[in-house]
């Protein structure tokens, strides 16, 4: 029996694809212990893994909702929250990895303090990447524009601040790449297929694509006209409440039944009397509706696109930040969705007619679902990690 530890980030799109994989271990006998917030305690315990919080050491949680927005779109603000993690995490999990002793250690490609303390330690590392694996070929496909370039360049000095900080705790870390990129080297697990993933013939054997891992649906959702819209703009930055009146104001009496998931962050009080073909929730089972919607308005998390496609479900896609924007030109050079320009209520209205009017989008999702089948899913995942030591 092997000891396995996960580090994750709090985040569902993060979190959930390691589950089905941490499922797979415990079936085969052996331990994990799970590192991570109380927001996912449930849902790690439920898998069969030993959760052990970080809350008390968690940076982002001290963080106002505008600068937790930062994160993801701001390199040298986002290295320095997890920097910060790091070092507030130090000393309790050196101390935890060097009693337990585990076999391997996995960790989300955002929880830098799993790669940072295998690192230190000499510990077998996989990180386990839920978004796009990105080299200098795949990175291309997020488009940055100059100005973003120039202000990840302007940010270095700042960014290499931290770096020194960890390396004065020991941490054998040479720059930031080293931290949040993968080199050919590090034994990566990527939560799509070879078809989906840009460029994936330039990655080295030490990858593996296992495809997403949709759970199944624990809900049934009724279908009430022919066409089924669903719209969500996913878990982290979902406050987009002149969008959602929008879609409510594009599909209202339409032919459409539409299902929206807004988060947390907008009260549905603000949506007052919805027309009958348009239903709002602050959170769905989104694999339930995507069994059964026709279109879906998304931001494009890598989580919800690829769910979507599972199912055959083409794309309107309003991407929010780099990551995102990625995954959304994927979708579109493969044919499966179209990118949102406007986000007037004609514009929507017009973009899901247009991928319900031609089939070809349906079907190249359907060509993307057929190659996320092909994938060895949490099995390969857990070979993956069982192969390490
Ligand atoms: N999700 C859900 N119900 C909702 C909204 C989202 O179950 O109402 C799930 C969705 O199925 C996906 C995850 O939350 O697995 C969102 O992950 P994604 O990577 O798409 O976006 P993020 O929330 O990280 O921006």
């Amino acid at each position: 029996m092997s000891k396995i530890v996960f580090f994750c980030i709090p985040a569902h799109g993060h979190t959930n694809p390691t589950l089905g994989v941490v499922k797979e271990l415990v079936s085969r006998g052996h331990q994990v212990w799970y590192y991570s917030y109380n927001s996912m305690k449930d849902k790690i315990e439920s898998s069969g893994a030993v959760f052990v919080s970080c809350d008390d050491y968690d940076m982002e949680q001290k963080l106002s909702p505008k600068d937790g927005a930062r994160i993801g779109k701001d390199l040298a603000f986002s290295t320095k929250i997890l920097v910060d993690t790091t070092l507030a995490l130090d000393d309790k999990i050196c101390a935890e990895m060097a009693q337990l002793k585990p076999d391997c250690i996995v960790a989300d490609s955002m929880a830098i303090w799993g790669k940072a303390v295998a690192m230190k330690l000499g510990i077998p590392f996989v990180s386990s990447t839920t978004t796009f694996a990105f080299n200098r070929h795949s990175a291309k496909i997020m488009k940055q524009s100059t100005a973003d370039m120039v202000k990840m360049i302007l940010s270095m000095p700042k960014i290499s601040k931290d770096i020194k900080r960890l390396q004065k705790k020991g941490y054998p870390v040479k720059n930031v790449l080293d931290l949040i990129q993968n080199d050919e080297h590090t034994d990566t697990i990527v939560y799509t297929s070879p078809q989906f993933q840009p460029c994936s013939y330039t990655f080295s054997h030490k990858y593996v694509f296992v495809g997403p891992s949709v759970r199944p649906a624990t809900e049934k959702i009724e279908k009430t006209k022919d066409k089924l819209v669903y719209i969500s703009m996913g878990t982290v930055n979902n406050d987009m409440l002149p969008l959602y009146k929008n879609c409510i104001d594009a599909f209202a009496g339409s032919d459409f039944q539409v299902i929206m998931s807004v988060g947390n962050m907008v009260s549905i009080q603000k949506f007052g009397s919805l027309p009958e073909n348009i239903s709002v929730f602050s959170h769905v089972d989104q694999i339930a509706v995507l069994e059964k919607a026709d279109a879906f308005i998304s931001h494009c998390g890598m989580n919800s696109a690829s769910e979507s496609l599972y199912f055959g479900v083409p794309l309107i896609m309003l991407p929010q930040t780099a990551e995102q924007n990625g995954v959304a030109e994927r979708v579109f050079q493969l044919g499966a969705g179209v990118k949102l320009q406007k986000t007037d209520s004609k514009a929507i209205y017009d973009a899901v007619k247009t991928v319900l009017s031609d089939s070809q989008y349906k079907e190249n999702a359907n060509k993307i679902a057929d190659g996320f089948r092909k994938c060895a899913g949490a099995k390969g995942a857990a070979d993956k990690i069982l192969s390490m030591y």
